[in-house]
């Protein structure tokens, strides 16, 4: 986790300081306050939340008169955490609370880290003493499934696969009834993300979640996303929130990028919360996301 933070620390903290290097200047003149403005926005925070922050950092100032390094500090980490938000309920749901494990559906476009998530996830669940089955549903991505049955080897868990190019839905039904015939806790389903078509994704999606549905309820939806593809990502969770009830954002590449303010513009476009941020390729580099330990990583 340490180790965790401080690769957050060194992808993030250049927003952070460059708000209160700007913050800190003798006089917070109309040009200062638009470059507060664009380095914001250049770090993928979005234009409402960015308006919203500034309107408040300058009444915040005005009130403060005089401002000390540890003033503007104590402001700046106030009000970045408020854009975060503290309200939400981070947990992946992990536990069906019935006899049959929980059901969680990983979804989201190739590329973003889907798999690798799904495989880190397992490894942290089964790490805790979870027994997981994992659900090869990408059919369509050909390596997709050896990269799933790879993680489960290397964690210990169970990997379900289908035909090549077979039914998605049938091997996610076929994952949640084996999940329930070993007794494990936990079945996580790895979904092929083709954005070609919006109906072929609402169908697939679609029937996924109704065959895992007749075996009892889906607990957790994670949209995964890659933080370095900003505006894009957004355009991305728009189409999936439309096609199925997201519960949870998992935000992958936030190492290889320092517009970590997609946090808070993907949170608002879908409300609902990052619950799990990835920092790396590596299998411990996936960590719950903290609002607090995000803060302190953006301002250094
Ligand atoms: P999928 O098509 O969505 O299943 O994507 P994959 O899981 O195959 O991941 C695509 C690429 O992104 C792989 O090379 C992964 O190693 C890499 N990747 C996934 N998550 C992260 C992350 O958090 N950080 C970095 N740097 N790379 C990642």
């Amino acid at each position: 986790l340490v180790r965790l933070r401080a690769r957050l620390a060194r992808s993030q903290n250049s927003l952070g300081k460059g708000l209160l290097t700007l913050l800190s200047r003798e006089h917070l003149d109309e040009d200062t306050w638009e470059e507060i403005e664009d380095t914001l926005l250049t770090a993928d925070v979005g234009v409402a939340p960015t308006q919203e922050l500034v309107e408040r950092l300058r009444e915040r100032v005005k009130v403060l008169g005089t401002r000390t390094p540890e003033q503007l500090r104590t402001l700046l980490r106030e009000e970045l955490l408020l854009l975060v938000g503290t309200e939400f309920d981070r947990a992946v749901k992990t536990e069906s609370g019935l006899e049959t494990p929980a059901v969680v559906m990983v979804v989201g476009v190739n590329g973003t880290g889907k798999t690798t998530t799904t495989g880190k996830l397992a490894r942290v669940l089964v790490a805790d003493g979870r027994s997981v089955v994992l659900g090869a549903a990408d059919t369509f991505r050909a390596a997709a499934a050896d990269q799933l049955q790879t993680w489960g080897e290397r964690v210990g868990a169970r990997t379900v696969r289908g035909p090549e190019a077979g039914d998605p839905a049938s091997v996610a039904f076929d994952s949640v009834k084996e999940g329930i015939a070993e007794g494990a806790d936990v079945v996580l389903i790895d979904t092929a993300g083709r954005l070609h078509t919006k109906t072929g994704l609402m169908d697939e999606l679609g029937k996924v979640k109704r065959v895992v549905e007749k075996h009892g309820p889906l607990d957790e939806v994670l949209l995964v996303l890659d933080a370095t593809t900003g505006q894009n990502g957004l355009v991305q969770a728009r189409v999936f929130a439309e096609v199925v009830d997201i519960t949870g954002i998992v935000l992958t590449k936030l190492d290889g990028t320092a517009k970590g303010g997609i946090v808070v513009a993907v949170q608002r476009e879908l409300g609902v919360p990052v619950k799990l941020v990835g920092l790396g390729e590596g299998p411990d580099d996936l960590a719950p996301f903290e609002p607090e330990a995000f803060v302190d990583a953006l301002i250094g």
